[in-house]
């Protein structure tokens, strides 16, 4: 049983750590289809505006104008290439401001809610006529930045679209008194990147419902986990506790029928009548053993009450008068001579509301266990402090109570797990309808104990 529990334990927490796995696999793809829907919108919205806003278009042919002029004299070697790139950085510079204000207008026009950097980034300038393909410039090869728009870092940088400018030009130019036609095609191609600021927060707040759902449904689950596995153990002690309280029980009984049927058999047999005496011995056994019988049948009905089945008949009573005559009862009884019992009364009040009846079964099972779970040699020190509420500390020098046994011994049919007390007879029931008796009393048990070195009882119950 224990086996299967354990089994049945590390299969759900395999269980539950893969679909921790998978269901944090779904979460990321859910986040990556996210991301990129939200990508693909603003991408949408951002392509928009550079194709529609007049004033971006107009800042646009000013460095256009500029840059085929210069592509112009380098055809007719005024200019050289160098000198292509750098007038084409030094114009954008000086719209770069005006181009980025005018952007950010657009996008405030076109109820974009995120703060967003733009920029085209220039990748290949190529020029080709009837005798040769011209590469101006090749970003793949020469890693100069030049850039319209905002700076952004090559790790923030979401791609937009890549854009083609072609145009054919055709021209004249005056070089040394001679007019010169000019003639070429051109492919520009330009890398158009933006920034979103804070996208990851967007795509997560996107996302929180979802978040939110499934954390909620793998609380449940493993709420409910937790749950059937302690109920599982629990109904496994129980089940254990009552199979130790049927071997316990069977073992009690055992002894007086065995001794019954054979008291019975001696009265049968015809001899036994010639001798009185030992027919009067064999009904005192037959008497004795079925008063133990009894006292055990009671024991189980009785002492399996709770608290609030208990009808108590509270009287006042002596203190110091009623613990004394327990005690020196209880001390008559004991058929041990190795015993000590120190008793200390504290405290100013006389007599205290209870019933006589309960209280003395009470104190008789503690003080019975002190005797049962002992050494050789017994002490008991009783102290009783009468000063707040009637506190009755019982404290033996046993074989003491584990930290992990103290929690269960008030529990019903419990016993403790120590190798010795399996040759102490019990039914684990004395210290669970002695808690009930204080608990309908309104008072309260306590144990302090360790393993080897006794235990304190402390029985609390209050005046009124
Ligand atoms: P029982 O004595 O019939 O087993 P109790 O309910 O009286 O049942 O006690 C429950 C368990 O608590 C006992 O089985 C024993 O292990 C432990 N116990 C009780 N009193 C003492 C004590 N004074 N010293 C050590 N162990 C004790």
């Amino acid at each position: 049983m224990k086996k299967k529990i354990n089994l049945l334990i590390i299969a759900s927490i395999v269980g539950l750590i893969a679909l921790s796995i998978i269901q944090g696999y779904l979460i990321n793809n859910t986040y990556k289809l996210k991301k990129d829907a939200f990508i693909t919108e603003t991408r949408r919205s951002i392509s928009q505006i550079d194709d529609f806003s007049p004033a971006l278009d107009s800042l646009s042919d000013i460095w256009q104008d500029n840059f085929l002029n210069t592509v112009s004299d380098y055809k007719v070697n005024i200019a050289t290439r160098s000198d292509i790139l750098d007038g084409l950085q030094l114009v954008i510079d000086s719209i770069n401001e005006t181009y980025r204000t005018e952007y950010q207008k657009e996008l405030v026009k076109n109820n974009i809610p995120y703060g967003i950097k733009f920029h085209k980034k220039i990748k290949a300038i190529i020029l080709l006529d009837s005798i040769k393909n011209d590469t101006v410039f090749d970003f793949a090869k020469t890693p100069k930045r030049i850039i319209l728009g905002d700076p952004i870092s090559e790790e923030n940088a979401i791609g937009v679209s890549t854009t083609l400018w072609q145009t054919d030009h055709t021209s004249t130019k005056v070089v040394n008194g001679e007019n010169k036609d000019i003639l070429f095609y051109l492919m520009f191609q330009t890398q158009d990147e933006m920034d979103i600021a804070g996208w990851k927060k967007i795509v997560f707040k996107r996302m929180l419902g979802l978040l939110l759902l499934s954390l909620l449904i793998f609380s449940i689950v493993i709420g409910l986990l937790y749950y059937s596995i302690k109920s599982l153990i629990t109904q496994k002690r129980i089940a254990d506790i009552k199979t130790d309280f049927v071997n316990n029980i069977t073992h009690e009984l055992k002894t007086p029928l065995a001794t019954l049927t054979l008291a019975t058999k001696m009265l049968k047999n015809e001899d036994i009548k010639t001798q009185p005496q030992l027919v009067d011995n064999t009904i005192n056994t037959i008497e004795r053993q079925n008063k133990r019988l009894q006292k055990l049948i009671d024991q189980v009905l009785n002492n399996s009450l709770g608290y609030n089945e208990i009808r108590l008949h509270k009287e006042s009573v002596n203190i110091e008068q009623y613990i004394n005559t327990i005690l020196d009862d209880f001390l008559l009884s004991v058929k041990t001579e190795n015993i000590t019992l120190n008793r200390k009364f504290l405290g100013s009040k006389n007599s205290i509301n209870l019933d006589k009846f309960y209280t003395t079964t009470a104190l008789l099972n503690i003080l019975e266990n002190a005797v049962k779970y002992a050494g050789d040699d017994i002490s008991i020190d009783c102290n009783i402090d009468s000063q707040t509420d009637l506190q009755i500390s019982i404290k033996d020098n046993g074989i003491g109570i584990s930290d992990k046994d103290q929690k269960q011994v008030f529990d019903k049919f419990y016993r403790a797990g120590n190798k010795e007390i399996h040759d102490v007879k019990g039914l684990g029931l004395g210290l669970y309808y002695t808690n009930q008796i204080i608990k309908a009393h309104n008072g309260h048990i306590d144990v302090k104990s360790k393993n080897g070195k006794g235990t304190t009882f402390t029985l609390t119950i209050p005046f009124n």
